[in-house]
Parts: C-alpha cells; structure tokens; sequence
C-alpha cells in the first residue's frame, strides 16, 4: 500500500512522536550570501521526514559485482551540481532532480563534519563498506551528497531522499541526498545518511525505534539493529515489506550483503582507578573502549566477581560498597556486537580505617581516617614520584626546592601523621619530614608563607604548576 508511485519514491507521513522541540535557528555559517541559514531541527519537532521510500531486494547477491565504497560528499566549498539522468555517483548523474540542480555546500564547519562522519563510519562499522571523504573519481562508489535543502533538487519536506531501487540486485554507483541545512544535529543527519545510503542498497523501513531506518524516534541515535523488524512507517501501520515478507533485519541484511568488516575485539583501557590506586568502597571505574562497534556488553568485575554488567553507554561503573582491606584486582570485559572480547585489569589496594586513637599497622598512618602506607612503600605517603600515577593517593606534588612527593590533603587543623608537616596554603599536604603537630610549622623550620604547592592531580599528566618560590633572602 505504501508504495512509490514514480521512480522517485512519494514521501510517507512520519508519524512521529512528540520528542525534542525545535531548537534555535542558527545563524547562516557564512558560506556567501545565497547560503540559506541552516537550522537546528529534529524531524517531529519541524515536521520534515528522514526520508523518503526505499526498498528492499528479496535476497542479497553473491559479493562482488558492487563497490564497497561510500563517498559522503560535503560539497564545499562551492556546492554540488547534479545533473539529472541514469544514477551513476561517478559523474555526479541522479534520477531524482528534474533540471541541472546546485545543492549547497555543508554549512555547519570542520568539527560537525568530522563528528559526522565518524557517526556514519560507527554506523557501518560491522560491515566490510568504507566510508571515504575524498572522491573516488571514475571507481565505482555510492555516494551521499550532504549539503543544502530539498528544494535546491525540487523536493520538499523531507531531510533525505533515496532513488527507487528494484528488487533482486544491488545497481553500483547510486547517489543519495541529505540535506543537512535542515538541522546540525549529528545524531539526526547520522540516521539520514545510514537510511539513505541503505536504501540504495535495498533495505526497507522498519518499525525497530533503535535502527537507522526506522521513522520512529527517540532515539535519535540508531545503529543497525541485529532483529528483526517489522517493515512499515508507523507502529500501528506494520505492512509486507517491499520485496517480500514481513520483516527486515537490517545488520543481517547488510552482512550477507558486503560481509562482515574485520575490525579488532575492543580495545579496553581503565583510565580510573590507576595500577596501585589506593580505592574505599564504592569507589568510581572509568573505561576508555577503543571501537567503532557497539558493545552487547561491559561488565565490572573486582577479584573475580562480577559486581556490574551495563549493556549501553555510559560505561562507568562503582566498585563494591563492601570492600575488605587489602590489594584487589579490578577487571573490565567488554563484547562487542560480534561477540569479540576485550578487557583490562589494573591491581588497587583498599585501605584500612584506622583504629582507635588512630592505631594503623606498621608502616601505615592515619590520614582522614584510613591507614595509608608510608613513604617506604611504593607509591606511599612522601613517595618520590613523577607523576600522579606513581601514587597511591593519584596526588604527585612538586615543589622547587624538595623535589616532587606524594601527598594527601591534611587533616583538619592542619595535621598531619608524625614524621610529615602539613604544608602549603588553605587545607595543606601532608610532606615527609618534620611533625606538623597542628601547629603549621614546616620542615625545617620554615614557614608557610614560603611555600607555594603544585598538585599534581592528573593520572600521569606531572605536577606542573605549583611552585615554591626560591627564598630570595637564602640566595642572596
Ligand atoms: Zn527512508
């Protein structure tokens, strides 16, 4: 029933529900003059749809015999000429604009192109398909033209346009539109791209909210989706797909296909706790994932246990509540999409707390109310290091004249544990050497108006900053 009636498919109502309001205009990016002021839209919110109709072809043909090449064409500086006719990217020939057409330039800059094209590259990520940014010239490519609005091609109200491609076999070298001076939005021209670059591929539209070519939102976000989905624009609309039967699994569709792309297991990183991290219960675990895929998985587990298991992002986690003293061993696994595994683990110890009167083992001191190890320890209290991660306390504090060590805030009252001053302004750190005794006094007698600290905080990034000044009397 909702079939396109000419070779340019007819655009079907969206449908969709009420979710983000329009934004604010922006203003125009400065392409020239005659550039139209590009706007900040969502497709419920201005009433355009994604895109309009493509189909699907019953059965994938063997590989080969098709490029595997995307060319996502920003037409800058100077826009696009699309002269109608035959589809074929090569010599920028489509079926849909009626005259020799212009379509302006990207108009949103540098930073939101390069944020969108890697969106469509994590998009097609599972599929053996490039997405290229420099024209291929004469090799066979599909290609996306993202610039300007529907009317520079004689259409209007919809943020995308495929051609109609029939049933039964990939046709190489088809061109699709998006029209990105409708919105600046990554995640909303990210979707566009993937559904019209997908339709010339074959695929249909499903009624699946998370896959790029679906209508329905939220999300704005779509990957494609390893499910089946029923085909059609509207929940309460499920129609047969175009090509045959009554659902489309977009990723298997996509893998059968191109193949599967033969990206790497994810690479994992624990970027908080640091190796040898002095941590109490419940503390925070930060993961850097090195992939293009989505994750089907990323679990915390700390001495083997599993404590948490998160199948979206965020990917942060808390330790245990309940954390007995002593070293532990904190691990995270993440599966992508595929199912290849990648994991990390760094070594932490959890401290003490201190017992009456602040009573802690030997070597140990009583700092805000956890036995901390002493400067004899790797990575202890006084510690000489370089940088923040060579400390228990994450702290690498250096000063001019001393060296760099490492620190803990004082105590309140400026106190610190015997053998180390509370030093530096407002709290103070606790430095080797001396006894505070509360009383501000520093190693060796100075004062604390000679001291100006450096913390280093950072994980690994030094202790720039702050220094003691040299005394000018002690040089002169
Ligand atoms: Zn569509």
């Amino acid at each position: 029933m909702l079939r396109p009636r000419s070779r340019l498919a007819a655009g079907l109502a969206a449908g969709l529900a009420a979710g983000l309001a329009a934004g604010l205009a922006l203003a125009a990016a400065g392409t020239g003059p005659a550039a139209a002021a590009p706007r900040t839209g969502t497709p419920d919110g201005d009433g355009w749809k994604v895109g309009v109709f493509g189909q699907r072809r019953v059965q994938a043909p063997a590989h080969g015999g098709f490029s595997r090449v995307i060319y996502m064409n920003d037409c800058r500086p100077g826009g696009c000429i699309v002269v109608p006719g035959t589809d074929d990217s090569r010599t920028n020939r489509s079926s849909i604009p009626q005259q020799t057409s212009q379509l302006d330039a990207w108009p949103h800059g540098d930073a939101a192109w390069a944020a969108l094209v890697r969106c469509v590259r994590e998009t097609y990520a599972p599929f053996d398909v490039q997405i290229v940014t420099e024209d291929p010239g004469q090799a066979s490519h599909f290609e996306v033209f993202v610039g300007g609005d529907p009317e520079d091609i004689q259409l209007e109200g919809a943020l995308g346009v495929a051609p109609f491609v029939p049933c039964g076999g990939i046709i190489d070298n088809v061109p699709t539109f998006v029209f990105a001076n409708l919105t600046d939005q990554t995640d909303v021209l990210c979707w566009a791209v993937a559904q019209e670059t997908a339709h010339a591929f074959g695929l249909d539209h499903v009624l699946l909210r998370d896959d790029p070519m679906t209508y329905l939102v939220p999300p704005y976000r779509k990957r494609f989706q390893n499910q089946a989905g029923a085909c059609g624009e509207e929940l309460a609309a499920p129609r047969e797909c175009w090509c045959g039967g009554d659902t489309q699994n977009s990723y298997t569709f996509l893998t059968a296909t191109f193949g599967a792309s033969e990206l790497p297991a994810p690479g994992v990183t624990i970027t908080t706790p640091h190796a040898g991290a002095w941590v109490r219960g419940g503390f925070p675990v930060q993961v850097a994932l090195d992939t293009l895929l989505e994750m089907q998985e990323v679990a915390l587990a700390v001495d083997g246990t599993t404590v948490t298991a998160l199948t979206a992002p965020p990917f942060a986690f808390n330790g245990p509540a309940d954390l007995a003293p002593g070293p532990h061993a904190v691990r995270v696994r993440a599966i992508d999409q595929r199912g290849l595994e990648g994991e990390a683990s760094v070594a932490v110890l959890a401290l003490a707390a201190c017992g009456a009167d602040g009573a802690c083992a030997a070597g140990h001191h009583c700092l805000g109310g956890a036995c901390v190890p002493g400067a004899s320890a790797p990575g202890g209290l006084g510690a000489t290091c370089a940088t923040g991660a060579d400390c228990g306390s994450g702290q690498c504090t250096a000063t001019v004249d001393d060296g760099a060590a490492c620190t803990l805030p004082c105590d309140d009252g400026r106190r610190c544990p015997g053998g180390y001053a509370c030093i530096g302004d407002g709290a103070g750190l606790c430095w080797p050497g001396g006894d505070s005794g509360g009383c501000g006094a520093a190693r060796g007698g100075r004062g604390l108006g000679d001291l100006t600290l450096a913390l280093g905080l950072g994980l690994g990034l030094g202790a720039p900053g702050l220094r003691r000044p040299r005394r000018r009397a002690a040089r002169a």
